[in-house]
């Protein structure tokens, strides 16, 4: 294994663990400095014990680097391969997990996220997908740099050029959308209309009234621009936890079903949202779902596992077609273009 490909593999581990982006971005950086030197230098720095003169490098990424020259896999990341393992999959969870096509739900730089647009499409693609849609967050959540209208136009662009050197992968254009405290979105009409796929989120005012919520949320998935509801709860259940909002379901569930949009199972650790009684009850009123990762980083994209679990408890595995991710892309496009 060439010393880069350690490193990066890695800080997809870490991230798999959900670890501090800064602790990841160590060994990204290390990564990026030995892609720019050349093996022989590696090696002399390496027999010196010197590795650490190069930029970025510490103790930790020095060691993964040296036993990576020295053609053995490094004792961090073999421990890391087991450690960081999320789950072993019963057989339904995997049965839909190998019919999933792509992820609905992802972040790049461009907002919160660790990684480039780039090498995100890439991590989805070697987990055998075909498609991403990147979801970066609209201007409103300005602690996760969300995009106003210019740079998710120019984004669009960028998306574009990425796309012409993937190879068939498929980077779909798309907005993860604040549900603004009314019930509005926190994007123009016009750039809402131009993406594939719009993922609406409430991130704002989580303990509302129930009644209120209710009526911001049916807003939100009354929008003909809508296409998934994501993590609808807005629950936590790491560190400090954060209670699920309050809402009827009978009525947000509801307005989902009439309106074709998609119920998000979020697969983060931490997220897990809906909650297992909410989705059976989003499933009984005839909703349809995605299964999303909401990645902020390559090592992230796995945690779709997780969805996979949360969908077999509630018997999708009978019902694939009501996973709307198990779509192919073009299959996915005509879906979220009858919204809009
Ligand atoms: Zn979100
Ligand atoms: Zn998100």
């Amino acid at each position: 294994m060439d010393p880069a490909t350690a490193l990066r593999r890695v800080a997809y581990l870490l991230e798999r663990e959900r670890a501090d982006t800064y602790k990841v971005r160590a060994f990204r950086r290390a990564a990026t400095t030995v892609d720019a030197t050349d093996r022989a230098r590696l090696e002399q720095l390496a027999a010196s014990r010197r590795l650490t003169d190069l930029d970025g490098v510490g103790d930790t990424t020095a060691r993964v680097i040296a036993e990576a020259l020295a053609g053995r896999t490094p004792a961090y990341l073999t421990e890391l391969e087991s450690s960081t393992w999320l789950t072993e999959l019963d057989p339904d969870a995997k049965r839909i997990r190998s019919l999933l096509k792509g992820d609905c739900h992802s972040h790049s730089d461009w907002s919160d996220g660790g990684s480039p647009i780039e090498e995100m499409a890439a991590a989805a693609r070697d987990l055998g997908y075909e498609y991403v849609v990147l979801t970066d967050h609209s201007p409103r959540l300005t602690v996760a740099h969300g995009l106003n209208a210019e740079r998710l136009a120019r984004q669009l662009d960028v998306v574009e050029e990425v796309n012409g050197e993937m190879g068939g992968f498929r980077i779909l254009t798309g907005i993860e959308v604040d549900i603004l405290e009314d019930g509005s979105l926190d994007q123009s009409e016009e750039l809402l209309g131009r993406l594939d796929l719009v993922v609406a989120s409430v991130h704002s005012k989580l303990s509302m009234d129930a009644g209120l919520m209710t009526a911001r949320m049916v807003r939100a998935i009354e929008s003909p621009h809508t296409d998934v509801l994501g993590h609808c709860t807005g629950r936590k259940l790491v560190g400090t936890g954060r209670a699920q909002s309050k809402f009827d379901p009978d009525e947000v569930f509801g307005a989902c079903a009439r309106t074709g949009t998609a119920v998000e199972i979020n697969s983060r650790p931490e997220r897990r949202d809906p909650p297992q009684d909410l989705l059976q009850h989003a499933l009984d009123l005839g909703c349809v779902v995605t299964i999303d990762s909401d990645s902020h980083a390559p090592g992230h994209f796995e945690w779709l596992d997780l969805g996979c679990e949360q969908a077999a408890a509630v018997g999708l595995a009978d019902q694939p077609e009501r996973i709307m991710n198990t779509r192919s892309a073009d299959a996915l496009l005509a879906w979220t273009a009858s919204h809009d």
